[in-house]
């Protein structure tokens, strides 16, 4: 959290100052910075399981869709194959 006042700021969990931007460091990177090093690993660690729940989602949805397919498919070629025995059938 940046606070224009006093040109300071602090971490957005646990309010622990981490620089001033009127003192210290790079602006552009310590404005950038939202957490103290403390709670920046877990900060990381939960993103990354989001990140990771959300993919084993996607690549659920993405079998499923697959697996429907795939039945369909496999549904019309057991027509196709009717048919060709029919065919067959027919003309011999
Ligand atoms: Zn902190």
């Amino acid at each position: 959290m940046f606070n224009p006042k006093t040109g300071e700021v602090r971490c957005s969990i646990c309010g622990t100052s981490i620089g001033n931007i009127n003192g210290d460091g790079n602006y552009f990177a310590l404005i950038r910075t939202k957490y103290c090093p403390a709670c920046k690993e877990p900060v990381r660690r939960d993103q990354n399981r989001l990140a990771q729940k959300a993919k084993r989602l996607r690549d659920k949805q993405a079998r499923k869709l697959i697996n429907e397919r795939n039945k369909l498919l496999e549904e019309e070629n057991n027509l196709l194959r009717k048919q060709i025995k029919e065919l067959r059938r027919k003309t011999s």
